[in-house]
């Protein structure tokens, strides 16, 4: 499909020393020359949103429809940051015994980001977006499996204007490049999205460079459908916070507790659904989802789903891996319900990246609290009712960066997004990711 360069510590550092430079040019621009580049390139995206989705598509394996929602996601995410470029002020202090004060938030300097391959655009954006729009350059690399879109894109930075130097796309094998990130001492602020186990890794070759650091990581999201719920929209709630992108999302939902008298029609409702969901190339008209981005991915699902089967669990729909003609070409599991699975599972336990939804009924919302926070991870997790006492509860109740009701999945750029426990640290997206990329200075002037 393409190839790239394998960039070895020393490119990694060269590529620093030119955002270095950039930084000195690109922080000095006003935030409203910032702003018009930032709007350029959203608009340029746009307009080759067509070919972009193919290519991410091709090199992601997601279907057509989510690949075009991911880059109108990634144009709306810069139009954010282009639109609240300059909206982060300091403050005027009151004349104390020395002088008037005030702090002014600058940009902090070259900044960092590591990305994932599950939805590698959007959360380039989620990165670039806040660093450029605050005046920082910034130094990224994309997951070795999905580089190209990202190049791609970053070559449309350019074209809308942004300064050599100011994107640095870095390129190799995640050790050595993401590792000359972390350990570099020219690099101010890195975030970082993958899974926990490298999170915890970034965050140790880290320590003692003195950046400041977002951790980004894994999610095992709890979905709860209450006895009051509407049944058909918590049926295609779930339907699509599982099986979108082929279940590998950091907020995909990775476990649904049913309250017991809606449990046996609420199953069945939710098996009809999901066998109706057509599988295959992700270029093909009326695929719904398409393959696992690698086959590593797909032997890993299989083997939880027999592990699961020899537990005793019931499988409702899927199960397997799909072979045959064309299907071979890729890495295609059945959209799978599993019901009745043993507590002590890696289902319910840890993050499973891949088709698989496990159902389990539950009698109280108290309980489905407890069962929601038995995971490490604390990242995302949604209730479906109809009463505002038993959504308040369950939002105060559960460890998570973010609660959905009647809804999941969704995060629009405005909202703060992050993980509690080992699903990370930091937030990005909002006004407060500008943060990230900003630091705080005070200036005293004495009369
Ligand atoms: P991963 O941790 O394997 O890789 C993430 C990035 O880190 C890649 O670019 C990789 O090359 C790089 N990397 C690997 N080893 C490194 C090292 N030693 N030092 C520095 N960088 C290194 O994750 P993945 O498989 O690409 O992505 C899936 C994971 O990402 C899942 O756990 C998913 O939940 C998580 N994720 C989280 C969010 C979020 O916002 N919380 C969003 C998307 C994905």
């Amino acid at each position: 499909m393409g190839s790239i360069p394998l960039f070895s510590p020393d490119d990694v550092n060269a590529s620093v020393e030119s955002a270095k430079y950039a930084f000195s040019k690109w922080s000095e621009k006003s935030a409203r020359e910032r702003s018009i580049v930032l709007f350029k390139a959203a608009s340029l995206v746009r307009e080759e949103q067509d070919r972009l989705s193919k290519l991410l598509t091709s090199e992601q394996g997601k279907i057509l429809p989510e690949a075009k929602n991911e880059i109108q996601g990634f144009a709306n995410v810069l139009e954010f940051y282009a639109s609240i470029a300059g909206a982060v002020f300091g403050t005027a202090l009151p004349k104390s015994d020395y002088g008037y004060s005030f702090t002014k938030k600058e940009p902090i300097g070259v900044c960092g980001a590591i990305i994932p391959w599950n939805m590698p655009v959007l959360i380039m954006a989620w990165k670039i977006g806040p660093a450029i729009a605050s005046g920082c350059s910034i130094v990224l690399k994309p997951s070795q499996k999905t580089p190209l879109t990202t190049i791609e894109i970053a070559g449309i930075m350019k074209r809308a204007g942004l300064p050599d130097g100011v994107l640095e796309i870095v390129t190799g094998r995640g050790d050595i490049v993401g590792g000359a990130i972390a350990k570099s001492r020219e690099i101010s602020a890195l975030s970082f999205t993958g899974s926990a186990s490298t999170g915890a890794e970034v965050e140790r070759l880290s320590c003692g460079t003195r950046k400041r650091l977002t951790l980004e990581l894994g999610g095992s999201d709890p979905m709860v459908v209450c006895s009051d719920a509407d049944i058909d929209l918590a049926v295609s709630g779930a339907v699509s916070g599982r099986f979108y992108n082929c279940g590998q999302t950091c907020t995909a939902v990775k476990r649904l507790f049913v309250f017991e008298d809606i449990y046996d029609s609420f199953l069945s409702k939710l098996k009809e659904r999901t066998e109706k969901i057509s599988v295959g190339n992700g270029l093909l008209k009326g695929v719904m989802m398409g393959p696992l981005n690698s086959r590593e991915g797909l032997l890993s699902i299989e083997k939880l789903a027999d592990e699961e089967v020899g537990k005793g669990a019931d499988i409702i729909s899927g199960g397997k891996i799909i072979s045959g003609g064309d299907f071979d070409k890729g890495n295609f599991f059945e959209p799978t319900i599993i019901a009745n699975p043993d507590f002590q599972s890696r289902l319910l336990r840890e993050e499973v990246f891949g088709p698989i939804l496990p159902v389990v009924p539950v009698n109280s919302l108290d309980t489905a609290i407890e069962y929601s926070n038995n995971t490490e991870f604390g990242l995302g997790a949604s209730v479906w009712t109809k009463n505002l006492k038993d959504a308040y509860a369950f939002s105060e109740g559960v460890d998570a960066g973010i609660v959905w009701v009647n809804k999941h999945l969704k995060i629009p750029p405005e909202v703060p997004f992050g993980g509690e426990k080992s699903s990370g640290t930091g937030r990005e997206n909002g006004i407060s990711a500008l943060e990230h990329y900003m630091r705080e200075k005070t200036v005293i002037i004495s009369p």
